[in-house]
């Protein structure tokens, strides 16, 4: 890879950026002062900038807020993807959403080109918690409460685990709720599917965790953070 793409991917500043650093002779390469950008480094390269080294992150992270409107896939032919979202130098190859948001969703999702974080974040056995928040069309109680929380089967025959429902408000005189649901898997509109076997309706749905993750308030819709190492090894 070109030594301007490789210091940009790995955020040390734009490629504009990083040329001024390389005409000011500050980066070097096993030793030798870099001279064009158009030089090409290996990951096993020791790269310095300014006498300190830049290591090669292979795997990329992004806590995104995502949007309505917008489906959870790396690519369609007619409509907006998640991934058309990330800025083009974000854009890695293998990037792909950990999971799915129904396209009418928001929150958290989790974007990364790691396969083996995506295969083991999603693999039936290692599923993690995720907390939504719903608007819900009916009144959910507490008779909703415990048909959720014994594990209920849905109208395909489709078992369920045990999952957390906390109801937050109910508003008899409209007919609706706002709840809070803790779910460990990840089934096909689960949660939709759920309030419709009993007979109500999700009306606004957002996912605000997975496992340790939370979704920062401060995060508006469509924008996305980077996380470090560190944040991803507290997911599970
Ligand atoms: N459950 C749903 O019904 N939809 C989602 O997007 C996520 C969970």
């Amino acid at each position: 890879m070109r030594i301007d793409k490789y210091l940009a991917n790995m955020n040390v500043g734009s490629r504009k950026e990083v040329h001024v650093l390389i005409k000011k002779g500050i980066v070097t390469v096993n030793g030798d002062v870099v001279k064009t950008p158009k030089q090409q480094v290996k990951e096993s390269d020791e790269v310095l900038v300014d006498g300190q080294e830049v290591n090669y992150q292979k795997y990329h992270y992004f806590l995104m807020n995502k949007p309505k409107g917008v489906l959870s896939a790396t690519e369609d032919r007619s409509q907006r993807t998640v991934i058309s979202l990330l800025k083009p130098q974000d854009q890695y190859q293998g990037i792909t959403p950990v999971g799915r948001l129904d396209k009418d969703t928001t929150g958290l999702l989790l974007l990364t080109n790691d396969g083996q974080l995506n295969h083991e974040l999603l693999a039936p056995n290692k599923h993690v918690d995720k907390i939504y928040r719903a608007k819900i069309a009916g009144v959910a109680d507490d008779e909703t409460v415990k048909t959720f929380a014994s594990g209920m089967t849905l109208g395909d025959g489709t078992k369920l685990k045990p999952a957390e429902l906390k109801i937050l408000a109910q508003d008899e005189e409209h007919d609706s709720s706002e709840i809070e649901i803790k779910i460990r898997e990840g089934k096909y509109h689960q949660i939709k599917r759920m309030f419709g076997a009993v007979g109500m309706k999700v009306v606004e749905l957002e996912r605000i965790s997975m496992g340790k993750l939370k979704l920062p308030k401060d995060l508006k819709r469509g924008n996305y953070i980077e996380l470090s190492l560190d944040d991803v090894s507290k997911i599970k």
